[in-house]
Formats: structure tokens, sequence, C-alpha cells
């Protein structure tokens, strides 16, 4: 099957199902399946990221689902935020209505109080991959957005803000070295008052260019300050004996980097994936039966790679076709020919092919290296192509990233609204650019807008 990514919406659900990622036939809406290929890739994506975190100090935990109204009314952005987003379950649990996890930080906050008691509790830092429910009001998209998501969510508590600021610098480190090990490239923001978490001081998050020029918000970090733990009660003494609020740092990343990677490195033939991102690395198609096969299958296993051979009865065009849809990033082809030079045939899946020695084949990271490089690369390019400065409102178009000075005022970004893009904040990091407001021509700072997903 040929895609053509031309009609990107068509081709992203059309490649989603013949790649054998989602299947969107289950009768709940919003909540498609899974299948064991995009199911595994999502794995490799999220097993990449809770190595990163517990490289940083985390610790994996699990908590529970459901939750009691009066938890989630304990901080009262949360409560507006989520209220009307919330699931609630026909039971209750002592006279308390029982709710569906929409996000875990009033379930982990109300075990956090016990787990804090001194500064030598802290820091805290856990991480929990699960999934959450929301009943979303706007028209659903599988893995971009959903009634169920699945996501890894980490929640940190620390004695100081100064140590918790550095912890949202660690957070949004770990994020860039997924998305980096991805190659998907993306801008980090301060998201302006009217667009951060419910119950943040502030949040940063991640948005990246998909091939339509429309933005997807695919990581956030955010910097809870006490706003938590004085309702939550989560106190630590210090060390004149006081019991004090602790400051706290929560960060997520959904299956958007899925939905990311599918859409950004994806062409006409299907899926393309970065290769630590990939269940089957290599594929091995034999064009012979000889015993050769299986030591070259046995070596490059030995090296670490994932690697099949496709010895099912299919002919060999129908395999390339089938692997390549599924973004498998080498293919090796072994015929008679191959064996008699001791050699055989590499395609990479973006069309590099060459002949390798067997006794080479310990040299072929380079290629999977060069291969990834690439697929970063050309993100970037379509981002700095796609990244334009407007003078003034009738310069903004719909598409990409574009910036221009805003003065912070609610009004002004209703006038940038009804252009069709949305203000997504100054880059976090950057020292703040002093421009003239787009909108009122008053004092200003450089801020980007979008057209959001
Ligand atoms: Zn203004």
């Amino acid at each position: 099957m040929q895609f053509s990514k031309s009609n990107f919406s068509e081709w992203f659900t059309d490649v989603l199902s013949e790649a054998g990622i989602m299947d969107i036939r289950y009768p709940v809406k919003g909540m498609p399946v899974y299948m064991p290929w995009g199911f595994a890739i999502l794995r490799k994506i999220f097993s990449y990221l809770e190595g990163q975190l517990e490289d940083a100090g985390h610790e994996q935990a699990l908590f529970p689902l459901l939750l009691t109204d009066n938890l989630l009314a304990k901080e009262s952005h949360m409560l507006e935020g989520f209220s009307p987003e919330v699931f609630w379950v026909d039971a209750e649990d002592d006279g308390r209505k029982l709710a569906i996890r929409p996000t875990s930080e009033t379930i982990m906050y109300t075990m956090y109080s016990l787990w804090v008691q001194s500064y030598k509790d802290l820091p805290l830092r856990i991480h929990q991959t699960v999934t959450c429910y929301r009943q979303e009001t706007k028209a659903t998209r599988p893995l971009i957005r959903g009634r169920e998501f699945y996501w890894n969510e980490a929640h940190t508590v620390h004695a100081t803000r100064e140590d918790a600021e550095k912890q949202i610098a660690a957070g949004v480190d770990i994020y860039s070295k997924v998305y980096n090990m991805l190659g998907i490239s993306f801008l980090p923001f301060v998201r302006p008052e009217f667009d951060k978490f419910p119950g943040a001081e502030y949040s940063i998050a991640f948005d990246t260019l998909l091939p339509d020029g429309k933005s997807l918000q695919i990581a956030t970090v955010h910097y809870l300050g006490t706003n938590f733990s004085k309702p939550y009660a989560i106190l630590y003494k210090n060390e004149k004996n006081e019991r004090v609020p602790a400051y706290q740092t929560c960060y997520g990343i959904s299956m958007r980097a899925l939905a990311a990677v599918v859409a950004v490195h994806g062409d006409d033939s299907g899926l393309v994936l970065p290769s630590k991102s990939a269940p089957i690395q290599i594929i091995i198609i034999p064009f012979t039966k000889s015993p050769e096969i299986g030591e070259i299958e046995f070596k490059l296993k030995s090296f670490g790679y994932r690697c099949r051979v496709d010895d099912s009865g299919r002919r060999a065009g129908d395999k390339f076709y089938h692997w390549e849809a599924k973004g498998v990033p080498m293919r090796i082809e072994v015929g008679e020919r191959e064996l008699k030079g001791n050699s055989v045939k590499i395609a990479m899946r973006n069309g590099e092919k060459q002949v390798v020695k067997i006794s080479e084949l310990d040299k072929i990271g380079s290629l999977f290296e060069k291969y990834d490089k690439s697929l970063g690369e050309a993100h970037a390019d379509f981002i700095e192509k796609n990244t334009y400065s407007a003078g003034s409102l009738s310069e903004i178009k719909k598409g990409g990233f574009v910036k221009f000075g805003w003065c912070g005022d609610d009004e002004c970004a209703g006038k940038v609204k009804e252009q069709g893009v949305e203000i997504r904040g100054e880059i976090y990091g950057k020292k703040p650019v002093k421009l003239k407001c787009i909108a009122c021509g008053k004092d200003g700072k450089e801020v980007y807008a979008v057209h959001p997903y």
C-alpha cells in the first residue's frame, strides 16, 4: 500500500492502521487500542525515558486509579481546572463520591504528606507510567487527544525553592534527551499565565511542529512551589524543628511522543522509526536456505541489535513493503551471490544502500548513527524553515512558529487568537527579548504563537 503524506490527516490515520500501531474500531469514543507493534514502539520510548529518570535519581511506583471528591477539592485550581473533565464512578466510599484520576497530583500528594516528615526524607523523586482519563469535549484523535491517555508522570518534593527549580532544569534536560533520541525538534516555552497548569506557579511546555504546520505539545514541566504542599500538608521538620511546607515540581510525557515520531518521520511508504525506538532494528530477508543466515542473525544479536529473519512464505517484494511500512530502520538481504562474496546487501529505511562484508558487520553501528542523525536534521530544518517573525497582526499566518512582541494583556492575546494562532509563551532559559506588543504597541517581550492541535 502507498500512502500520500500530502494529505497529512488521512495519511496519519492510514499509517496508524497499516503499520499496526492503533486500531480505532473499539466502540468507545477516544479509546483506541494499541496494537502489538504500536505498543512495542511506545514501550521502547518509555523504557528509555524511565531509564533516564532513574539515572537522575527518580524511583518508580504505582498509585491507585480512584480518588475521592474531597481529595480533588483540596487544591481549588485543581477542582476548577479538572472538574468538567472528570469521570465519576457510580459508587461511594464512606459517603464520598469516587472519581477516576484525570492526573495524579491529588492521589500521590495524599501519600506524600505521610511519607515526608523530615528534611532527611528530601528530595523525594517518584515517577509512574499509567493511564489517565478525561472527558474530552474537543474532537478526539488517536495518539493526540483521547479520553484515555498513557503517560509517565514524575512528582518531586524539595526542601528549598532553589533545589526545586534545579529539578525543573533537570526535568527539561531529561525530556530533551528523549526527543533528541527520537530526532524530534521542539521549542521549550514558559507558558503565559492563562495557559499554565492548574495550581502551578509556572509551566514549561515543549511544542513541536507536525508536517501540516500545526503544533503539538509533547511534554510539560511544572513548578508548583508550595501551592500543593500547603493544602495537602506535605510538611517537613527543618533543622530548627519547625514544620514547614515543601517545594514541589511535576512533569509528564504522554503517548504524543509516539504521535510525533509517526507524524514527523513517516513517508509515503509508511512509518520511519529512529533506531532506538524500533522494536525490530534489523530485518533479514533470506533468498537462500543456507545455515549462514542463522549465523548472521546470531552475530547481530550478539552485538546487541534487535534483529529478526523473515522466513515467511511471502514474496520478497511483499516482505520489503511490509517491513518498510512498519518503519524498520535496516533491511539485510542475503542470497547465494552475497554469500559467495562473504557479504550482505544493506538497505536503510531512508533509501541508503550498500554491500557490507559479513566479517565487518560489527561496524554497522555507524550506519544507524548516520541514519538517526539524518532524521533529526531533517526535522530541525523543517522547524527552522517554518519559524518566522511578524511585525503586524496581518502578517500572522496559520501554521509554523510565529514570533512577535506581546505586552502580556489577555485582550491583546485575544486579538492574536483572532488570526488563528495562540500565544505559547517565551522560550525557557533564554534572556527575554524586548519588543513592542503586536496588538497595542506598548512595551512587551518576544513570544511565540502556533496553530495548535
Ligand atoms: Zn498589548
